[in-house]
C-alpha cells in the first residue's frame, strides 16, 4: 500500500498500543495538540514519513518497540517496519511549548481544561529549550488563555523576546488580536499559525463560543502581508460535522488568500466524545482537494520550517505524505 493511504488508514484510527521493550524516551507527553493530557503519544518514522498515534492499551494498532527505537506496527494484515523517534519537546525536531497549559474558552473539542493547567515561567521554557537544542531545528508556541486575550499575547511575547537568544526559526500559534501579526513580525518570528478550526462560520459559532471568526481571517490576511505567503497556516478540523464541499471552500479560500491550510482530522474528546474520527476514505478525498488547492495556488507545504506543517505528525501533509 502506498504510504499516504496507509497514513489515512492509521490516522483513521488514531491510537496504537505500545508494546515490547520499554520505551519512555520516545513517549511525548503533552498539554495540547491530538491526545493532549492522554497517555502520551509516540511518533513512527518509516524512511523520511512519519504518523503520531496516542497510546491507548485498547488500540486495534500495536506497536511493538523491539530496542533502541526500532520498532514494528501491526495494523489488520499489515506489518511495517520502521522506528521510533524521540521528541524534542512535543514533537521530533522541534521544541514545540504550551505556554499556559488551561484555557478561559471552552471550544467543543479541545480536552485543555478550564483552570489548573499550569502557565510555564520564562525561566523552564528557556531551560525545555536548552535540554534538547542540539537535535531540534525551530522552536514553537502554542498557548490556551489564562486570564484574557491581550494578556496572553503579552505573555507569549515576552517569552518570544526570550527564545530570540537561541538564533532558531520560531512559529507561534495563539488566538489572535488584530496586532499579534505585527507584534509577531516585530520580535523577528518567523511563521505563524490562526487555527479556523472549522471549515465554516456557523460550525465555528458552535464549536467556539466567544471567539470570533472573522477576526482570525484579519489575521490571517495581515499575516500574509507581513510574513508571506507560505510562511502563514492555519488548522481546520475534519469531522466537525461539515461537508466535504464546506471543507473545500474553506481549503481553497485559505490557499487564494495565500495561506497553507493544516487538515487535523478530528480526535473525538472533550465535548465531541461519542462522534467518530474521519474515515480513511475521507481523508484521502480531503488530501486530493488540499493537493489541488495548494498547486493551484502555487504554495508549497514542504517550506514549513516550525510548527505542524513542518512536523506531519498528525495530518497528511501534501508533498510530505506521497
Ligand atoms: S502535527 Fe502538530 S500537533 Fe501533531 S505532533 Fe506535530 S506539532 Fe504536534
Amino acid at each position: 500500500m502506498h504510504w499516504k493511504e496507509l497514513k489515512a488508514e492509521l490516522l483513521a484510527v488514531g491510537s496504537a498500543h505500545l508494546t515490547g521493550e520499554p520505551a519512555d524516551e520516545y513517549i511525548a507527553r503533552s498539554a495540547a495538540g491530538p491526545g493532549a493530557g492522554g497517555a502520551g503519544s509516540v511518533f513512527f518514522a518509516v524512511g523520511t514519513h512519519r504518523v503520531k498515534f496516542g497510546l491507548n492499551p485498547k488500540s486495534s494498532i500495536e506497536i511493538i518497540h523491539r530496542g533502541g527505537g526500532i520498532a514494528d506496527v501491526y495494523y489488520g494484515e499489515h506489518l511495517i517496519s520502521g522506528k521510533l523517534l524521540q521528541p524534542g519537546c512535543h514533537c521530533p525536531d522541534q521544541a514545540f511549548i504550551t505556554v499556559t497549559g488551561s484555557c478561559i474558552f471552552k471550544c467543543r473539542y479541545c480536552p485543555v481544561p478550564l483552570q489548573g493547567g499550569k502557565r510555564k515561567t520564562i525561566d523552564e521554557i528557556m531551560k525545555m529549550v536548552e535540554s534538547v537544542r542540539h537535535r531540534v531545528s525551530a522552536i514553537s508556541l502554542t498557548s490556551g488563555v489564562l486570564s484574557s486575550i491581550d494578556e496572553e499575547e503579552d505573555y507569549v511575547l515576552d517569552v518570544v523576546k526570550h527564545l530570540r537568544f537561541f538564533d532558531l526559526p520560531l512559529g507561534v500559534s495563539i488566538y489572535p488580536t488584530d496586532q499579534t501579526p505585527d507584534r509577531l513580525k516585530k520580535l523577528g518570528v518567523t511563521e505563524v499559525k490562526f487555527n479556523l478550526e472549522a471549515a465554516t462560520p456557523e460550525l465555528f459559532a458552535t464549536m467556539c463560543p466567544g471567539l470570533n471568526y472573522d477576526q482570525i481571517w484579519r489575521a490571517l490576511d495581515r499575516s500574509v502581508q507581513l510574513f508571506g505567503r507560505g510562511r502563514v497556516f492555519s488548522n481546520v478540523l475534519v469531522g466537525l460535522g461539515e461537508t466535504d464541499e464546506d471543507l473545500e471552500n474553506c481549503i481553497r479560500k485559505l490557499t487564494a488568500h495565500g495561506v497553507i491550510p493544516v487538515l487535523r482530522p478530528l480526535n473525538p474528546v472533550a465535548g465531541m466524545t461519542g462522534s467518530l474520527r474521519p474515515s480513511a476514505d475521507r481523508l484521502n478525498r480531503v488530501f486530493s482537494m488540499h493537493e489541488r488547492a495548494l498547486a493551484e495556488a502555487k504554495l508549497d507545504a514542504r517550506g514549513a520550517l516550525t510548527m505542524c506543517t513542518n512536523c506531519a505528525g498528525c495530518d497528511l501533509v501534501p508533498g510530505k505524505d506521497e
